[in-house]
């Protein structure tokens, strides 16, 4: 996808960052936060690329000088962009110290420095340590830019050295506009918007992989074992050949949706505990230590049937289906 202009729900914060350019305020660390899915990487690239410009044209990149071309090919010597080697991976202290000694270099192209950490969350404890140092002597004419999804997980020494940017889930017409341009029909443009919960870049990958019926029918097996409509083992059997985190992820966000529609009945402490306890089944999934997907799945869906046995009436999910 071409980096071109601020997308159509982020002008606001466009235009904000670049008045603090024009203004010569650019903050050395910026903390891009919101939820995956809303183009806070496509915002960092496009930042990346009018700082690193040589002829920008108002608030944007001209897309054609030696600048851009170098950006758009991925090869400007002075934009650094570390990321975990894998989804899911960290960024080790060794990425941080090279990131560290190259913005500590003076630019190729005389201009702008531009660091991305992508995502940040990614950090660990010792890496998020090792950038402190660079966040507290920051060189001139540099910006690192980071975007979290997690942001709570970053060190408070970290965030407290940074500017936030907060990216929240821009009003439905918007996104619809933008996702058509990419469906078939408007009628699967709003389809995969709803299962992305409103998030456009992630209904944009949905529609790429027909992603959005697997959700649908994961969050029927959800909602029948609540109903005591199917058995644990065959919703667990359901989960089998599937992207284990993908279906994690939605399951957290499936029980936080409900959750925040009734926070008087359901935000309460058995379905944190239910929360966390899938949450870990996440880290297991992403770890090396290769699990056995039946059985954690089998544990999750009895915990739960066990959780609306508990809770009765009160965690009626089937009552506020979304979709
Ligand atoms: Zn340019």
């Amino acid at each position: 996808m071409k980096v071109r202009e601020a997308l159509s729900w982020q002008k606001e914060n466009w235009n904000g960052i670049v008045r603090h350019i024009s203004n010569h305020r650019l903050p050395h660390a910026i903390l891009l936060v919101g939820n995956s899915g809303l183009g806070k990487q496509y915002f960092a690239k496009l930042l990346a690329k009018y700082l690193l410009c040589l002829k920008r044209v108002g608030v944007l990149p001209c897309d054609s000088c030696k600048g851009c071309d170098l950006t758009r090919a991925g090869n400007h010597p002075d934009l650094i962009i570390v990321e975990p080697e894998k989804t899911g991976k960290s960024i080790g202290i060794e990425d941080v110290r090279k990131l560290s000694d190259r913005l500590n270099k003076t630019a190729h192209q005389g201009g702008w420095k531009v660091a991305l950490i992508n995502p940040a969350d990614s950090l660990t404890l010792h890496s998020s340590n090792a950038l402190l140092k660079t966040l507290e002597e920051p060189t001139r004419n540099t910006t690192i830019l980071m975007t979290s999804q997690f942001v709570w997980r970053l060190p408070n020494t970290v965030r407290s050295r940074c500017h936030r940017v907060v990216f929240n889930t821009p009003p439905k017409s918007l996104s619809l506009k933008w996702i058509e341009q990419f469906a078939e029909s408007p009628s699967k443009a709003q389809e995969a918007l709803a299962v992305a919960d409103g998030r456009p870049f992630l209904a944009k990958h949905l529609l790429g992989t027909h992603i959005y019926k697997h959700r649908s029918e994961f969050e029927k097996w959800i909602t029948k074992v609540s109903r005591f409509e199917a058995s644990p083992l065959d919703a667990a059997r359901f989960c089998q050949s599937s992207d284990h985190v993908q279906l994690v992820d939605w399951f957290l966000t499936y029980l936080a949706k409900r959750v925040q529609q009734d926070l008087a009945k359901k935000c309460v402490p058995p379905v944190f505990i239910f929360y966390d306890k899938i949450f870990r089944a996440r880290s297991w999934f992403l770890s090396k230590a290769n699990p056995n997907p039946q059985l954690i799945w089998e544990e999750i869906f009895l915990d739960f049937r066990t959780l609306c046995l508990k809770m009765g009436k009160d965690l009626d999910w089937s009552n506020n289906q979304t979709e």
